[in-house]
């Protein structure tokens, strides 16, 4: 049977705005030793600002309709940051054909144009000449009907208690943090560098995140346990495979807020190491 104190420890963390699904969770949150995190929506805000539009071919305002059209039906947090720049109605019967490739970009038809609007490796993909972009931001460049169109910068901030969640986790113990995430090298080292986190892997896809974590898991010293916490419809896979799954519960997919053992309510990165201490103590009390 389960000791009474276990549901009691749940319910503690509730208080918290930590969900923890089950009882038997709390046992493997408490010998967290390694916490891998997704950057974006999980260390920073995923509320991306439209912070430049350089052109190449055509006017600034063409370019972001082209943009914001063919990611019209996208729910990704850069999808959502063009739609709010370009500000206008969108007429979706002006879209068809729309393929979103996960850590890439989109690929649409925008009046009977092929639009496609993503990452280097989306130009790459498509054998498209890109130009190399210095502002420091997560770059989204255009191709319309396979010419290179320019592209628009947009920027993330971080949330406003990252750093502290880093120091914290170190604080209660954990002896490895690691970042991982399928935005550039600049952006993914700038954002590491100002949290503390000393190793950090980009430029991955979904796929990569899961073989990252499980390269991480056959890493790990004995008797602990290895965290994952993201937010994204892709990381569901990750989540699953970590010993224990965090996700963020506000603006979090539901896919993730599915796959994951714990739900931070409020998307405070500081609840991770709250969630952990929480656990240590209701095991205490247990044994
Ligand atoms: P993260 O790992 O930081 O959560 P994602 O895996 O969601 O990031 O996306 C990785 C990268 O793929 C983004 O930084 C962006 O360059 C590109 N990307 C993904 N979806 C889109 C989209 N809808 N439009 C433009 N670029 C995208
Ligand atoms: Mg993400």
């Amino acid at each position: 049977s389960i000791p009474l104190s276990f549901f009691a420890g749940i319910g503690g963390a509730s208080n918290a705005g930590v969900l923890v699904k089950g009882s038997n969770y709390l046992e493997t949150l408490s010998k967290t030793d390694c916490v891998v995190f997704d950057k974006t929506g999980t260390m920073t805000q995923g509320v991306f600002e439209v912070a430049g539009i350089h052109h190449n071919t055509m006017e600034q305002s063409a370019l972001l309709e082209y943009a914001a059209l063919a990611e019209c039906r996208s729910t990704h947090p850069i999808s959502k940051s063009l739609q709010k720049a370009y500000g206008k109605h969108i007429d979706q019967s002006r879209v068809s054909d729309v393929q979103e490739i996960s850590g890439n970009g989109v690929i649409a038809k925008v009046d009977g144009r092929t639009v496609a609007a993503g990452n280097s490796k989306l130009m790459k993909r498509i054998g498209v000449n890109y130009h190399d972009c210095h502002s420091v931001g997560t770059i989204v460049h255009l191709a319309i009907d396979g010419e290179y169109a320019g592209h628009i910068v947009i920027s993330d901030i971080i949330k406003p208690h990252a750093k502290e969640a880093i120091q914290a986790l170190k604080q209660a113990g954990v002896s490895k943090t690691v970042m991982l995430t399928g935005d550039s090298k600049k952006v993914a080292d700038q954002v590491a560098a100002e949290l503390g986190i000393s190793e950090v892997y980009s430029e991955l896809l979904p796929g990569d995140k899961v073989s990252m974590v499980e390269k991480l898991l056959k890493e790990k010293k004995p008797k602990t346990s290895l965290a994952f916490v993201g937010d994204g419809i892709n990381d569901a896979p990750v989540l699953s495979r970590a010993d224990i799954g965090i996700a963020m519960g506000a603006l979090g997919s539901d896919a993730a807020i599915e796959a994951a053992d714990v739900v931070l309510m409020d998307d405070d990165p500081l609840k991770i190491a709250k969630a952990i201490r929480i656990s240590r103590k209701c095991l205490r009390i247990v044994y």
